[in-house]
């Protein structure tokens, strides 16, 4: 291994273990090239986890290994090696637990994050709508007030993890116009409301989906942050 000055011994550690990982996602590829990407996501969920690699999504105080990015880089360059299905759902991972972290919100994060960190939980983000991509800011999804929380009504494609997700980061809007109109909740994937419409099939397969949030209910307690924070906890995480 060449010696680069910006490996700390953890590093040089983590690169050494990650050496001979390759033969446990051997099954993860041909799982999803035989068409069973969500297997093969769980497949990785779980392999991951022991591996220690999903706790270096997670903040130390929640049980993870501190959000270390030169740890994470070595971990996805390992996994992509082995398989790009690997790679995608171990990152999306970490879109999904990623925004609890930023968004500071304790309670939330003790729910979550220590789960996630043990593969127990799989985190997806889902801002893309059929007219908001690039432009993520003008998407339509409505969290509308409603006793002590949010209805959620709206719809997201291209959501990652999404059919094997347990909890969805879902960005809505909370006002109109586009200063702080976006705000970011953390949904259960069997929240009554949340449905997967259909899987999406790209060149390479993964766990890709639309969901459809109809009527959903979301405590207020599960909101990041203020209102409004949802482009910056957006932003934050994929930056
Ligand atoms: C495999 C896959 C996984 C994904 N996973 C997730 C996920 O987990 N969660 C999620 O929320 N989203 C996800 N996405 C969605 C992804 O983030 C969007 O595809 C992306 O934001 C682009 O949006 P779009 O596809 O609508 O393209 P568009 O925004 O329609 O852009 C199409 C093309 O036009 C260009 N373009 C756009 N605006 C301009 C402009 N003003 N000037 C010049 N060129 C412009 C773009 O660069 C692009 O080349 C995923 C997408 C894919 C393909």
């Amino acid at each position: 291994m060449i010696e680069l000055p910006f490996f700390e011994d953890r590093h040089r550690e983590l690169h050494g273990r990650l050496q001979d990982i390759a033969s446990r996602f051997d099954q993860v590829a041909l799982r999803g090239e035989t068409g069973e990407v969500d297997e093969a996501g769980r497949d990785t969920v779980r392999a991951c986890a022991e591996l220690g690699l999903c706790r270096l999504l997670v903040p130390a105080e929640f049980g993870g290994a501190g959000l270390d990015l030169r740890s994470i880089c070595l971990a996805r360059e390992a996994l992509a090696a082995s398989s790009g299905l690997a790679d995608s759902v171990f990152a999306v991972q970490g879109l999904g637990a990623y925004p609890l972290a930023l968004s500071g919100n304790g309670a939330l994060c003790q729910r979550y994050l220590p789960r996630a960190a043990e593969g127990h939980a799989i985190g997806a983000f889902a801002l893309t709508e059929p007219e908001a991509g690039s432009d993520a800011g003008a998407l339509a999804t409505r969290a509308r007030p409603e006793g002590d929380g949010y209805v959620l009504d709206g719809g997201k494609v291209f959501i990652s993890n999404a059919t094997i997700a347990s909890f969805f980061v879902v960005f809505a809007r909370t006002a109109e116009g586009s200063k702080r109109a976006i705000s970011a909740f953390v949904v259960d994937a069997e929240a009554p409301g949340l449905s997967i419409v259909r899987r999406q099939h790209v060149t390479a397969p993964h766990p890709l989906a639309e969901i459809r949030l109809s009527g959903c209910r979301v405590p207020a307690a599960n909101r990041l942050g203020e209102e409004g924070d949802g482009m910056r906890l957006a932003l934050g995480t994929l930056d």
